[in-house]
This record gives C-alpha cells, structure tokens and sequence, in this order.
C-alpha cells in the first residue's frame, strides 16, 4: 500500500470556496488559506446561531500501545462512510502539533484512505493557529520578566512564577533552564522552562473560550505565579489581556478543510490530553453541529483520559451533549494489554487478545456511565488475523454491544459504512447524557469519583504538597473547578506497566494546579511530560522534500 503522503498526494481536492459552498456558507463568510485551507468566522458562527444543532458522536478508544491505534482515521473514515450513507455530516477534529510529526508518532491527519488534505500543510504550520498560540504564550512570559527587571511592583517572587514558556518542538533540552544571565542589563536570572505549545494554557483556553470576548476574559485570569506575600498574580495585573488576545484574533477562528472523499472537515485547536482536555475547539465543536445533521469529533489518548475530559470537562463547560460514543479497539492494542511485547504484535495469538480484552470492558463499563448510547469499532489492520477478531467479537456480543469491522484505513469510507449504519442507529437512542460528577463537590471527591469509576483505584494519596495546594485553591475560591487528572496514557492506571485492568491500586496524586482562565484544577498522578524529547532517530531523519517542493516521508 501507498504511504499517507504518497496518497494524499494523490488526492484532487475541490477548491475550498466549492466546499464552502456545498456546506452552505456564504462567500464572504469564509477567509481562504490559499486553495483549500480556509477560517469560518464570527460572522459564520453568529448567523447560524438559532440553527437546531445536529448529533455529536465522540470517537475515543482503549488505552493506546506506543503507536497510536486510529481515532482520528476512523473518525475521518467514518465521517466519510456518513457521508456515503447519504448523510449531512462535518469532522471535527485537532490540528497537529510539530513535536510529534518530527519524533514517532508522525502527523495526526489520519492514515491511509481516510486523511485530511492538505495532510502536509495541516501537519507542518496549517493556518498559523500553533505559532499564534506559542507567540500569545510567550508575550506573557516576556512581561513577567520584564515586570521584574523593570523594578517589581507586584512584588513578583522568580521563584514563584508558575507560568513557562512554550515551543511547539520536541526539545528536552529546554525543560529546564536559567533565564536573565549576563547581568543586571539582561534581567533578573531565575530558573524557567519551556513547555510544548499544545501543554500551554492558552491552548487549553482557545479550545474553551467562546468568542474574542470571553478569550480575553480567561486569558485575564491565567494564574503566572505569586508574590513574596504568596498573593496569585494573574496576567491582567501585568495589563497585558488585551495584547495576548490580539495575538489570538485569527487563530480563535475554526479552520476548514477537507478529508480525501471530499467530506468536509474542521480542525481547530489541540490540547494536551494529560494536563489540558484533549479535544478540538468548542468553536469547531458547534459550528460542525451547526452546519452538519452530525458532527463526528475525536477525543485524545484513551477514554480513560480523552473522552473523560471531553464529557466531563468540555460537554460541561460548553453545554454540549453526545448522541453516541464510539470506542476504538485494535487486536494490536488488546494483545500489547494482553501482555505482548511491541515488536510479538505481528504473531498469531488469539489468546493474548483474550488477556487485554478486559481493558476494552472497563472502557466500554466507562462509556456507559454517562447515559450515552456506545458503540464498538474494531479497526482494522492488514496483519489481523480472524481468529483474533474473533476474540474480540464474541466478547462485544456477551456484553451486548453494538460493533463493526472497520477498515476505512484501506479503503475510506466504503470500509467504514456498517459502523457509519451502527452508529446513525445509535444516535436515534434516547439519550440523558450527565457528567460523572458534580462540579461543586470538594476536589478530593472530585478526583475519587474518576480514579474509581473510570480508573479502578481503590483509593487516592496525596502528597502534603497536594494538599497544600488544594486549600491554597479553595482559599482563592476555584475548587468549584471540574478536574482534569494528569497520568500516563497506557495505563488504566497511574502505572505505565499496569496493563490491561488493573485494580486495587491506589492513584497518587503528587500536585494540584490551577488552570484558571482555562477553568480546571489539574492534579498530577505521575511524571507527566510537558515537553518531550525526540527518539534516537526521529521521523525528522526521513522527511524530505525536493527541488519542486515535493514532500516525502511525512507519516
Ligand atoms: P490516534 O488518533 O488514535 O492516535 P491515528 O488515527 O493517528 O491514531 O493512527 C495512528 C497511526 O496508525 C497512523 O500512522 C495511522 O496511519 C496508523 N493506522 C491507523 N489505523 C490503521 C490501520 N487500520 N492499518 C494500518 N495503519 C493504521
Ligand atoms: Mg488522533
């Protein structure tokens, strides 16, 4: 088979005016990226407001092997097998972040016959939305530290100062470094660091904010550190809400794009799935509701951390409510939770599956807490083998849920149309979707209910550092916050190694931050990386590009 590149390539996209058009929107509703790029603005989102919204369907999965298992290629093949159904439907997805396309996982376009195009420009700079946020990040770094040098009014104390600076590149070398060196005309030397630009709160904040307004409003209340009197010092104190949120005035604005059938696609934002929420701009969200009968969107890493976000951070804040939710599940991704080492996945071994069928269960049981209708796709790979499926099939039937072979990785939307019927089905359902937890319970509660029913702990720890900073937050009145829990995406649990369906643990929590103009309390369970490396060879090594400016090697 033809590498992503090479197919979509391959691919003759239709003018993004014409896809416009088709969707409904009006010439000068649309601000083209070139040919086939463009932003839907407020003047867009302000004229379908009184519109009936369509289904939303969130695509989430098992807990990920080291590779990625295909949410955003079945959310595309599917929102293509929609479309081939006859149906009104509209993707809504992340856009990539350069650390990934140049280490190992490579762009997060899709794959095979269902990408997104131009899968090149969307993985490299796309409309500029990553260097405008990395830009909005690091102007309020620049102030604080100009604040300091400038003779300290707020009495900022530099090692306090919560805040990092951001840069959308896999570069561990700058996890930790000394700014202000080289005298007193160059600054006040503190120690710092860089987060990758998707870690940054301002990510987080363009994904929930709903409009210019509101961006403003949250970006005011971002928390950069404390004072010597240990008083928070937020960004409007540095009198800088408003030049930030100029930096935001383009990237607030959902891009446009298409998948390789020519389904339309919107792709807009892309947080951290650990210490941010994981999914698209609420933006995205509800124009794709508005302009499509149903809106297909993708959740990051597993359910356990992407789609309990999503439901209890996202849907809440937004007002949002899913008609369905499908998990993803490979015979790959069960054998790795059965216990199978990276480079055995290609073996036969049916019973392997049997072992790490348990971790699709607990995140099927998971799904199903929310009230919402769930429904199982097993995605596809070449090397599969029938006796594996097999496995995974007689354990969705024994629990009752609706599943489907799809193999829209081969063959686009064709491959994906029986999950596409399952799913239609499922969304005429009657729904009552309700989030976990009530977000006004005190945090240790908050944390318990989803480190049981979603994780499976018996119980939490926290250090006396946590605690301290959870009274620290209910002292500044923001405990009312839902929580995002930061821990390792291969694990049901906080342990990386606890494959499968771990139980009788105990989740430690190390840390509690605040994201206040995001609107969540972040607690750390386990090192979690803000700024990754790159692997002793990068997928950097084998991207290139020739003299007609042809890309290769792009995943
Ligand atoms: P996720 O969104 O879950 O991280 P992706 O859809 O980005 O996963 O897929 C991860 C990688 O696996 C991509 O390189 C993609 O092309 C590849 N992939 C996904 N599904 C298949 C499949 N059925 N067969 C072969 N490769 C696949
Ligand atoms: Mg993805």
């Amino acid at each position: 088979m033809k590498s992503d590149i090479e197919i979509a390539l391959e691919c003759e996209m239709k003018p993004i005016v014409r896809l416009a058009g088709e969707l409904g929107i009006k010439e000068e509703e649309l601000e083209p990226y070139g040919h086939y790029k463009a932003k839907l603005g407020q003047p867009l989102i302000d004229r379908l407001r009184d519109r009936p919204d369509g289904k939303l369907v969130l695509v989430t999965a098992i807990n990920p092997t080291p590779a990625g298992e295909g949410k955003t290629t079945t959310t595309v093949g599917l929102g293509e097998a929609m479309q081939k159904l006859g149906k009104n439907c509209v993707i809504a997805l992340r856009e990539p972040s350069l650390g990934p396309v140049f280490g190992v996982k490579g762009g997060a376009a899709g794959g095979g016959y269902a990408q997104v195009v131009p899968m090149e420009d969307i993985n490299l700079h796309f409309t500029g939305d990553m260097h405008a946020i990395t830009a909005a990040n690091n102007l309020i770094c620049a102030a604080v530290d100009n604040h300091i040098q400038q003779g300290n009014p707020l009495g900022i104390d530099p090692r306090r100062i919560t805040f990092k600076r951001a840069m959308d590149m896999n570069d561990r070398a700058l996890r930790n470094i000394v700014v202000g060196l080289g005298g007193p005309l160059s600054g006040v030397p503190r120690q710092d660091g860089f987060l990758i630009s998707v870690a940054s709160e301002i990510m987080a904040i363009l994904c929930l904010a709903d409009d210019l307004k509101d961006l403003k409003e949250r970006i005011g209340r971002i928390l950069v550190g404390y004072t010597y009197e240990k008083e928070p010092v937020y960004v409007r104190d540095l009198e800088i809400s408003g030049a930030v949120t100029c930096l935001l005035k383009d990237a607030i604005n959902p891009n446009l794009v298409q998948t390789l059938e020519g389904s339309p696609a919107i792709l807009h934002g892309g947080p951290f799935a650990n210490i941010a929420h994981g999914c698209n701009s609420v933006r995205a969200t509800r124009l794709a509701l508005k302009l499509g009968d149903y809106c297909i969107t993708e959740a990051g890493f597993g359910s356990d951390l992407g789609a309990e976000k999503f439901l209890d951070i996202k849907c809440r804040a937004a007002g949002l409510a899913p008609s369905a939710i499908v998990v993803v599940a490979t015979v790959r991704a069960l054998k790795y939770n059965g216990g199978v080492k990276k480079g055995d996945l290609a073996l036969e071994d049916p019973g392997a599956v049997r072992a790490g069928l348990p971790n699709l269960q607990a995140h099927l049981e998971n799904m199903r807490k929310y009230g919402v209708p769930v429904v199982a796709a097993i995605n596809h790979f070449a090397g599969d083998f029938d006796s594996e499926v097999a496995e995974v099939a007689r354990c969705l039937d024994e629990m009752g849920v609706p599943y489907a072979l799809s193999d829209v990785f081969s063959q686009g939307g064709a491959g994906g149309v029986e999950l596409a019927q399952l799913v239609c089905r499922a969304c005429e359902e009657p729904g009552r979707f309700a989030p976990l937890y009530d977000a006004a319970l005190p945090i240790e509660e908050k944390i318990g209910a989803i480190a049981r029913e979603i994780y499976g702990a018996a119980g939490v720890e926290y250090t006396s550092a946590a605690r301290q900073q959870m009274r620290q937050i209910e002292q500044l009145g923001r405990d009312d916050l839902p929580v995002c829990i930061a821990k390792t995406q291969y694990s049901l649990s906080d342990d990386p190694k606890k494959l499968g369906r771990p139980r009788g643990f105990t989740l430690q929590v190390k840390e509690v931050r605040l994201s206040s103009g995001a609107g969540f309390l972040v607690a750390l369970a386990g090192d979690i990386m803000t700024m990754p490396g790159l692997p002793p060879r990068p997928a950097a090594c084998q991207i290139d590009i020739d003299e007609d400016g042809r890309i290769t090697g792009l995943f």
